[in-house]
């Protein structure tokens, strides 16, 4: 019996937790019900158990039965626990009634690595080495990772971890069960750029005696467009999208201030390290040409996720031998979304894994996205990200003790 085939025997028991989670979704940090239910899940298996203190994690530990005492090695698999503030539309029997809904499969997650530490629990006997089991709350804006990173998950085992994964369901865009993941860049980086135009206000019908904030701000807006096509190679994007605009209480009234803000998206640590500089350079050049003032604030949102290449390579690998060859597929280019895994891949190399989990008869091009109040997760993935969970962490100690 390989893990896999243990693992199709739990589909049923995965199926039902997960929709138990996804009847009742929590957003955030704090995440009381979703905790208890996870609590309950691991209980049975006599785990080393920590909550988080500033929020409802939970780290689990694992210790293998062929550990080696004098260097002990541990693999992290993390699963996010939280949902979104969408009210769902799915129609399905176990949908959310409460405003929030599991738009993003992190019910998914959750019970797929509930399954993984059953699966690897059974077979500790195999085990070279320990596994950390990390249930994070506020993954989609809240840097839950950040928190659990600074309470010490990476060290949880009592020593620092050797490598971490992640498994994230795509309702649309990747066949059912087709894992795919990529070397370097996974992942955007993301930041929010904050503008405040100083002018001086004035009357409508004499702008040669103010100082016109709009006209200063407005060429702002359109000369970042042009910075983002002449400083950045074409094959490196970089997007930069103006999302806020604020000025003005009169059509005839030039007033003192503009404000505007925008969202930046990386997907290199090249690009992420310059777009600062070079975004500011061309503000304050056009505040110059206007003789107007200007404040520009930068805020981190999310670092760049950056897969380990030899992890990377390893999980592939692990993939196609778990799931079969035509279950692997090599991810192009990166994803357009940010993820706060990268918190854990700046510390300790790893990967982050995507799988197709678009439901049967829906068309991968066409599906509603992650996100989306329509977006549907086939729970028959579930045992596939178990297994998969269950044999990085088997196959990456036994790699590390050979
Ligand atoms: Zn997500």
């Amino acid at each position: 019996m390989t893990i896999y085939d243990d693992a199709r025997q739990l589909e049923d028991e995965l199926a039902a937790f997960r929709a138990e989670l996804h009847a009742d979704p929590e957003i955030g940090l704090q995440l009381p019900r979703t905790q208890a239910r996870v609590l309950r899940e691991l209980e049975p298996l006599g785990l080393e158990i920590s909550v988080g203190r500033a929020t409802t994690s939970v780290v689990a530990v694992l210790r293998g039965g062929a550990r080696d005492e004098r260097q002990p090695r541990a693999v992290l698999l993390r699963a996010d626990m939280d949902a979104l503030p969408v009210r769902e539309r799915t129609g399905l029997d176990f949908a959310s009634e409460n405003g929030a809904m599991h738009a993003c499969g992190h019910d998914l997650h959750t019970a797929s690595l509930i399954g993984a530490a059953r699966l690897l629990h059974h077979h500790r006997d195999r085990l070279a080495g320990d596994v950390v089991f990390m249930f994070q709350p506020g993954e989609e804006g809240y840097d839950g990772a950040g928190v659990m990173v600074n309470e010490g998950v990476l060290d949880a085992a009592g020593y620092r971890v050797c490598a971490a994964f992640a498994i994230h369901v795509l309702s649309a865009g990747l066949p059912n069960g087709v894992v795919s993941t990529r070397s370097g860049p996974v992942m955007s980086s993301s930041q929010r750029l904050l503008v405040r135009v100083d002018g001086q206000g004035g009357h409508g019908s004499m702008p040669h005696r103010a100082k016109d904030p709009i006209t200063a701000a407005a060429e702002m807006v359109t000369s970042l467009q042009s910075t983002v096509t002449r400083s950045f190679d074409v094959f490196d994007p970089v997007v930069v999208t103006v999302g806020q605009f604020q000025a003005g209480t009169r059509h005839n009234v030039i007033p003192d201030h503009a404000e505007f803000a925008a969202t930046l998206r990386t997907f290199s640590t090249e690009n992420s390290a310059k777009i600062r500089a070079d975004l500011e350079r061309t503000l304050r050049g056009v505040a110059d040409a206007h003789d107007v003032g200007v404040d520009v604030r930068f805020e981190e949102e999310t670092l760049l996720t950056v897969n380990d290449e030899f992890e990377a390579g390893f999980a592939a690998d692990v993939a196609r031998s778990v799931l079969g060859e035509h279950s692997y597929r090599p991810m192009p280019h990166p994803l357009a979304a940010s993820e706060d895994f990268s918190r854990v891949l700046t510390h300790v190399p790893g990967a982050f894994l995507t799988l197709g989990a678009t439901p049967p008869g829906m068309d991968p091009a066409t599906a509603p996205n992650n996100h989306s109040a329509y977006a549907v997760f086939d729970p028959a993935v579930l045992p596939k990200a178990a297994a998969l969970y269950a044999e990085l962490a088997l196959r990456r100690l036994e790699h590390e003790s050979a």
